[in-house]
């Protein structure tokens, strides 16, 4: 029955880590993944978390029933008011469907359907984009356009490319931004540059959908890096955002996600919330039933327990940290050394990734002579370098580069 399939592609990332791990070589790097790493490069529960996992365990009442189809109430809603602010007249007026998901990947799947089931169109997707979107909009049976983004030659964004397709894609058609920490490039639009993305995307009737997967992780303050969507909600967009607790939390592997759709304009939202959260039940039904309690449950408790969430921000303040000094670090260093290129863009970007501006060939050397392991496209994943491995990865990227 099977040997009609043709061969599928691997995932480039895991096809990579699963070399990593057979490397020998003691000095070999991972810069493929993006799952944050303490300076000892091993996996961070952080503490906000440990907290609440034991409140969990402790607690009487706590069982393994399940949940709504459109998950666990308390947690959506203390998703929604982290997206929009505890003030957003959104959240007072109810003009928003929430749904719990697994991880931001789930919350994509379950936008996409949804964009499927109501009014199909081409979604544009930034080039370059996470691999993933690439995979899943498609997928969904949704034509896939892209934007300009990203300017290779100076490192940094093509904002008037951007805005060009912008105007010249057809009206009505579904733009997926990154909300902060842009993947993979690691630069954002800047607040001028987003009102700019708003007032054309207002004009074209563009709709927007909002991939936040990096909320507080990329700048450490969940304010900075949730600007672009609470701003797209004060000029009136109705629109989708797909929210994930994956890295801001460290929760990976426990898939904790929401996915929200927004009505700013609707003044009686109770037919379209219900009308919605009906729609949202049945394709979360169709697809598995209700997403796993564990890892949302932590969540939950961590957003809406003052004292934890106080040690939640001093956590992604603890990570975002690590990963700016390495950047600082990583610049310093290649200066230093008189390496040939430019390479401030490493302390400019922010968020879990680098676009190192390193050619493929360059890359595959690395990856050959000196076992450093990252994507073609010359991404790096700051997380796997701490100030023991720093040196090694300067001297062979000098190296490279002077060859
Ligand atoms: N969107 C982007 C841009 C991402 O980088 C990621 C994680 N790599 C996701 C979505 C998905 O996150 P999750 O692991 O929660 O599915």
């Amino acid at each position: 029955r099977f040997s009609v399939l043709k061969p599928s592609t691997p995932d480039a990332i895991f096809a990579l880590v699963g070399r990593y791990t057979l490397d020998k070589n003691p000095n070999k790097i991972n810069l493929a993944i993006g799952a944050y790493k303490d300076e000892h490069q091993k996996p961070w529960v952080l503490p906000c978390v440990k907290q609440a996992k034991k409140i969990i365990l402790n607690d009487p009442n706590d069982n393994h029933e399940y949940n709504p189809m459109i998950g666990i109430k308390s947690f959506t809603s203390a998703g929604a008011k982290l997206i929009l602010g505890d003030n957003s007249s959104i959240i007072k007026n109810n003009s928003i469907s929430s749904v719990q998901s697994i991880g931001g990947t789930g919350a994509l799947k379950l936008g996409f359907e949804l964009l499927k089931r109501a009014k199909p169109s081409a979604v544009y997707i930034s080039n370059p984009t996470w691999a993933n979107h690439v995979s899943m909009i498609p997928e969904a049976n949704l034509p896939l356009k892209y934007y300009r983004y990203w300017d290779t030659k100076n490192l940094k964004i093509d904002f008037k490319g951007l805005l060009d397709d912008l105007w010249n894609a057809p009206n009505n058609s579904t733009f997926l931004l990154h909300a902060c920490g842009h993947n993979p490039t690691g630069i954002d639009p800047t607040k001028e540059q987003w009102k700019e993305i708003a007032e054309v995307m207002k004009k074209k009737n563009h709709f927007p959908f909002f991939d936040c997967a990096y909320q507080g992780f990329a700048s450490g303050n969940i304010i900075n890096d949730s600007w672009a969507i609470r701003y797209f909600a004060e000029q009136g967009f109705e629109m989708l955002v797909s929210q994930s607790f994956s890295k801001n939390m460290g929760l990976y592997g426990e898939r904790v996600g929401c996915l929200h759709v927004i009505y700013p304009k609707i003044q009686n939202t109770e037919k379209i919330v219900k009308l919605v959260n009906d729609h949202l039940a049945s394709i979360t039904r169709s697809f598995y039933s209700n997403a796993p309690s564990f890892g949302a449950k932590i969540a939950e408790k961590i957003l809406t327990q003052p004292d934890l969430r106080e040690q939640w921000y001093k956590d992604m303040t603890t990570m975002s940290g690590r990963i700016s000094n390495i950047r600082k670090e990583l610049s310093k260093r290649l200066k230093e050394r008189g390496t040939p290129g430019q390479w401030d863009h490493f302390y400019k970007q922010i968020g879990m990734f680098s676009y190192s501006g390193l050619t493929e060939k360059q890359v595959v050397e690395l990856n050959n002579k000196y076992s450093i392991y990252f994507t073609k496209n010359g991404r790096i994943s700051i997380s796997g370098l701490n100030m023991d491995n720093l040196d090694y990865f300067v001297e062979s990227v000098d190296k490279v580069v002077r060859t």
